[in-house]
């Protein structure tokens, strides 16, 4: 059994995390998708409203599960017995940074193992920071994320 994490924030899911979802879904045999809880991070949408939106958009593969994780990214998965972390990498920048991550985790646990998937080139672009941006201005954000997400920072953003 290959079993993977693929830890974030998801503040909120974009086609771009859906992308490395599915095409990781077709690699392992499963697939746990970590919304991480980091208190340092101001997020937008709470970890159940995030947990239950991405429940709700993998739900068409039926090995990917969706997990809430409030400790260390390494200790959470060590407990459910999987050492291969998956990140997403948008180019030279994000490597940068995910390369750091990796060696601190390989620190942490030196059975850690973290790959890369690259960017579907359609979604390269993609970002949730910016996202969120464009739609608390009222931006058309219909290309870069699903219907629902689309609804729900509609929702926040009509709030505040
Ligand atoms: P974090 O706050 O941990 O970086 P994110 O939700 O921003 O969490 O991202 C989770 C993972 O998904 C990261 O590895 C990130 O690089 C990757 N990712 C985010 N957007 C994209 C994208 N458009 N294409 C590929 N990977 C992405």
């Amino acid at each position: 059994m290959l079993k993977a994490a693929f830890p974030g924030s998801f503040d909120p899911p974009t086609f771009g995390h859906l992308n490395i979802i599915e095409r990781a879904s077709t690699l392992f045999d499963e697939l746990v998708i970590v919304v991480a809880v980091n208190r340092q991070k101001q997020y937008l949408f709470s970890p159940e409203e995030r947990i239950e939106i991405l429940r709700e958009l993998v739900r068409p593969w039926p090995n990917v599960q969706v997990l809430l994780c409030e400790s260390l990214i390494v200790d959470f998965v060590k407990k459910l017995n999987i050492r291969l972390l998956l990140r997403g990498v948008r180019g030279v920048s994000d490597f940068s940074y995910e390369f750091d991550l990796s060696m601190m985790n390989k620190g942490l646990d030196s059975s850690m193992e973290t790959i890369f998937m690259t960017t579907d080139p359609r979604y390269f672009i993609l970002r949730s920071s910016a996202i969120k941006e464009l739609a608390s201005f009222g931006g058309d954000v219909s290309s870069m994320v699903p219907p629902l997400v689309e609804g729900a920072l509609k929702r926040k953003y009509a709030k505040a």
